[in-house]
């Protein structure tokens, strides 16, 4: 399989290429050449494991198969808390898929316990001799999967970037107890965006990544940017279908509506693909938060990131520049490298671009996008747990909360699964405060998910158990416009 640029500016690259680089060098994104189309039939009765092998080798088959059938061996070794890594439960009518079995309690894990294991191989299979030094920007729960699965990993850095005060307690707690010889945390001054576009700038320095070959290290990505992201994500959409069937719930070859809580566009870009696949999902529906700018793109064919930033409840989707969208509207416009160009050169400069009605309409056939408000939120999570008992996370409750209004307005009653990506217990204080107004507020974050553990009956995950006590790395504080040169000090 080969991989192609969303901005035409690279030759086709091997998935090891694409992997390892994990951007384009000179702006853009690698996407499969081709998209292999599968009858899921044939998935039927496979392991989690069986069915991420069978996926991973058709977008991989440069990489050895022991690399591959090394690397999905997480999903069934204890990495996870339940046997099943990807649990679909059905609340209500419709299937949250809960994605936040893994060490880290967010759906982060699924693929970045993979990533490790595909980037070594992918290292080794382009012959390069030297360290790699993955640099991470973070809304609060890439980073600490990331800094989760690399760990120690031989030959290996980490750095992960977040923008400081934008992170929740727990995840900033989580990310700097990590440990590890190879692990740096770095809070930058700025909102997420700020923090993003700098580590991409620095994706894109030649000067630096020069200075760092002559060093014998070369940069790589754990961001959704990274192919190796995305493809362990299309895997859990292939299986909550398997399960829908065979719980009865969908009959064989009946489509489904997948619904997902999106930031950078990542999981819903992994759904999209397993449409493409040929997996039956009808309509993709697409949740942000109060940063609704994709919603707002729906609408009037304006992606404009000029707009208030706010901080949310639902921290890990306070985004406005969601970088997988390019690759979603690469296919959107059959392909067209020439106006991804030309609007993501719009988007660095003016901060936003307009695309024309055509593909517009296009993208509306694909998908359905809508918001919910820290009301809503806040509103949903009391109502499911005084409903059904079961506590949703603020990330996963904007994703019902747009999935009530599209059903209300499109009266479509297809089974609809929602992507459920994080533990209620990694954003406690928000949850304790929905379910018991005046509660959440009390608490500080640590005693919040002793109570919120009290109130539910749930058992907090053990990878946020006594995170308070464990010791903390120091973190250094830096400006946006520092991040080179602190890469430059610290590794060249
Ligand atoms: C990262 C994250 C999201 C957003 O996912 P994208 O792939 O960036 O769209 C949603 N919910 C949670 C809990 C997350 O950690």
């Amino acid at each position: 399989m080969l991989y192609i640029s969303t901005r035409g500016n690279i030759e086709p690259q091997s998935s090891a290429q694409a992997i390892s680089l994990g951007m384009v060098p000179a702006g853009g994104l690698f996407v499969p050449q081709d998209i292999p189309v599968v009858d899921w039939q044939e998935l039927q009765g496979l392991d989690y494991h069986e069915l991420a092998l069978f996926i991973m080798r058709l977008f991989c088959n440069d990489l050895p198969d022991s690399a591959l059938q090394q690397a999905v061996k997480v999903y069934g070794d204890g990495h996870f808390d339940n046997p099943n890594p990807a649990p679909l439960v059905d609340i209500d009518g419709c299937g949250l898929l809960e994605l936040w079995h893994g060490p880290t309690a967010a759906f982060k894990d699924m693929a970045l316990q993979v990533l490790p294991y595909l980037l070594a191989a992918s290292i080794k299979a382009v012959g390069l001799d030297a360290e790699v030094l993955i640099l991470t920007a973070t809304s609060g729960d890439t980073g600490k999967a990331a800094l989760e699965g690399f760990k120690d990993a031989p030959a290996t850095k980490i750095v992960v970037f977040y923008p400081d005060g934008g992170v929740s307690p727990v995840q900033e707690r989580q990310m700097i107890t990590t440990g590890g010889s190879n692990t740096y945390v770095v809070a930058v001054s700025g909102n997420f965006d700020q923090c993003q576009t700098a580590v991409k700038r620095v994706f894109s320095s030649q000067d630096l990544r020069e200075k760092l070959f002559n060093n014998k290290k070369v940069f790589s990505s754990a961001n959704s940017i990274n192919w190796g992201r995305l493809l362990p994500q299309i895997v859990y959409y292939f299986w909550a279908y398997l399960q829908a069937v065979k719980q009865g719930k969908v009959e064989s070859g009946s489509p489904i509506n997948v619904v997902v809580p999106t930031g950078n566009f990542g999981n819903i870009l992994a759904a999209f693909y397993a449409k493409k696949m040929g997996l039956p999902i009808q309509k993709l529906i697409c949740a942000s938060n109060r940063n609704n700018v994709l919603s707002d793109f729906f609408q009037t064919g304006i992606y404009n990131s000029n707009r208030p930033f706010y901080l949310t409840s639902s921290p890990s989707m306070d985004i406005l520049i969601s970088s997988n969208f390019e690759r979603f509207l690469f296919e959107m416009t059959g392909r067209d490298a020439m106006r991804i160009n030309k609007w993501f050169k719009a988007l660095g400069t003016e901060g936003s671009y307009q695309v024309e009605d055509p593909i517009l309409k296009t993208c509306r056939q694909n998908m359905y996008a809508g918001w919910a408000s820290e009301e809503d939120v806040n509103q949903t999570i009391a109502a499911f747990f005084r409903e059904y008992g079961y506590v949703l996370d603020p990330h996963t409750a904007v994703g019902v909360k747009v999935y009530q209004d599209y059903k209300q307005q499109s009266a479509d009653n297809s089974y609809t699964i929602i992507a459920s990506t994080a533990s209620p217990f990694k954003f406690a204080q928000s949850v304790l405060e929905a379910i018991q107004p005046g509660q959440g507020a009390k608490e500080d974050a640590w005693g919040s998910l002793n109570k919120l553990s009290d109130l539910t009956g749930w058992q907090i995950p053990s990878g946020l158990r006594n995170l308070q006590d464990k010791e903390a790395q120091p973190v250094r504080k830096c400006l946006p416009t520092e991040i080179e040169n602190f890469i430059l000090e610290q590794f060249c």
